[in-house]
């Protein structure tokens, strides 16, 4: 079966061949018990009846993915790299570290793509050990040759040989989470990866209220993206994968608005926002209008940690 899938990104619209299928369990709580709460490009959309985690089953195979996702820059150009640009995503994510390691430390950015966030960082503070990690060779080696003084670094992440654990202060995860086969694996090697104290940062869809909408609304240019997306998070959901992963203090915001090809998508996102930010600020941060969009959570890695290998030797 060939789907043809669109990305809110004009320059990665393209035909994909995903053609296997596994059936998956919640990826959050293991449990099998779910309701279809829409259906995209022929892929069932579900939410977990025990935790609430949204996502779609069943799910192309790991391998598509990792193949998919070897070879997801198509085209890179200049043209590429303004459409990539999200400058306000970053600002927002840019504030956090400033206020959680404002003498900076050594970040990794999973999913880096063409380094363009890491860029941003490297541009407003020095005082950042940058690197980036992506399965995309092609976008690796561009980041390599347009960024200097940043590490790159091809490969997956759950590859343990790859980074060693302990090793950096801040991961961010910007967009990724949504598009992994196994989230909650890689929240706990992010987990492993961050020293004591360390941080991590997520960027992850908050779309289902709005697949409810769009039930009566049919018109509404609303998408899921499945199945490049294959998860979607709730506040109270991305507070339980960050809790169970390991992480305290957590705290969740409301994603800072993105820009969309489509000028009138933008601006009806960016009001929409607005009144779910001074919802926010008003309720001093403990209600997040279910029309947010996207949501940002922070999480830390203790203080006190102990490494099971450093206690034996
Ligand atoms: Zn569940």
């Amino acid at each position: 079966m060939k789907i043809k899938t669109y990305l809110d990104n004009e320059a990665i619209n393209k035909e994909i061949e995903l053609t296997g299928r596994v059936d998956v369990v919640c990826n959050l709580c293991r449990s099998n018990e779910a309701e279809i709460v829409a259906r995209e490009n022929g892929f069932n959309i579900c939410r977990c009846l025990r935790c609430g985690l949204v996502y779609v089953n069943p799910q192309p195979t790991p391998q598509e993915l990792d193949n998919y996702y070897r070879r997801y820059y198509p085209e890179i150009n200049e043209k590429t790299i303004v459409q990539w640009y999200q400058k306000k995503s970053f600002n927002q994510v840019i504030n956090i570290l400033k206020e959680y390691h404002p003498n900076g430390g050594d970040l990794l950015d999973v999913g880096c793509g063409l380094g363009l966030f890491l860029e941003e960082i490297r541009r407003t503070q020095d005082h950042w050990s940058l690197a980036g990690l992506d399965l995309d060779k092609r976008a690796i080696s561009y980041a390599t040759r347009r960024h200097k003084n940043i590490q790159f670094i091809h490969g997956n992440i759950l590859d343990i040989s790859l980074i060693q654990d302990g090793s950096y202060d801040v991961i961010t995860l910007l967009a990724c989470l949504e598009h992994l086969h196994d989230p909650m694996r890689v929240l706990e090697r992010a987990y492993q990866i961050l020293r004591p104290g360390g941080t991590v940062i997520v960027r992850v869809p908050y779309i289902t209220p709005w697949l409810y909408i769009k039930k009566y609304i049919p018109f509404l240019p609303v998408r899921f993206q499945a199945p490049m997306h294959l998860f979607d998070f709730s506040p109270r959901v991305l507070e339980k994968c960050l809790n169970k992963s390991g992480y305290e203090n957590i705290r969740i915001l409301i994603a800072a608005p993105d820009m969309y090809p489509n000028v009138l998508i933008t601006a009806m996102i960016k009001i929409i926002k607005s009144v779910s930010i001074l919802i926010n600020i008003i309720s001093r941060g403990k209600y997040i209008l279910p029309l947010s969009g996207g949501l940002v959570g922070i999480g830390q890695k203790k203080e006190d940690h102990e490494y099971p290998e450093a206690q034996t030797e």
